[in-house]
């Protein structure tokens, strides 16, 4: 798979379950329901968010309208606060993170890693409880809590002195979500 970052995906801080993400994804060989349906598993191809799209790889992680506007809002927020944009390749493949010094790319790695777990959680519950609905309010709330866990121990373990913990507050004012 050319272009991508596979070590910076992976750094030794990260837990277990961010690293098997970025890796099956970067690897299109999540079992989304387009690949399914084509293996003849899943009775249909589509997003089980609801939004009418067939669920590929990069619909699931970045292209889905509920998430598109989920990482918009991030990437707002995320951009304001340190600077450093989050686009498509870097969700996808970690492109671009070789460029940058740990002080910015190990917060900003982190906070991916959290959002593509809160995503990808989301979109296994809709099909576990058959709901195909996910509210941006609960993706917010998911990805703050489990952010300001994830960036201590990514600072905790890395020299980074970044003062993310302290602005991850300002994520859930009303200006950042609606
Ligand atoms: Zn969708």
């Amino acid at each position: 798979m050319p272009g991508v970052e596979w070590a910076a995906m992976q750094p030794t801080w990260l837990d277990g379950a961010s690293k098997d993400l970025h890796w099956l994804g970067a690897l299109r060989c999540l079992p989304v329901r387009e690949r399914l349906y084509r293996h003849g598993i899943s009775p249909t191809p589509l997003c089980p968010i609801g939004c009418g799209g067939e669920e590929t790889v990069e619909h699931t992680l970045w292209s889905c309208p509920v998430v598109a506007r989920f990482w918009r809002r991030v990437s707002e927020w995320w951009s304001a606060e340190e600077g450093a944009g989050i686009d498509r390749d870097l969700v996808l493949y970690g492109r671009g993170l070789k460029r940058m010094g740990p002080e910015t790319a190990n917060p900003l790695w982190q906070a991916v890693s959290v959002a593509k777990c809160v995503l990808w959680g989301a979109r296994c519950e809709c099909i576990r409880s058959q709901t195909p609905r996910v509210r941006q309010v609960d993706l917010f709330h998911v990805f703050r809590a489990r952010l300001g866990k994830g960036l201590l121990s990514c600072q905790t373990k890395t020299s980074g002195q970044s003062n993310t913990v302290t602005f991850i507050y300002s994520f859930m004012s009303e200006k950042w979500l609606y």
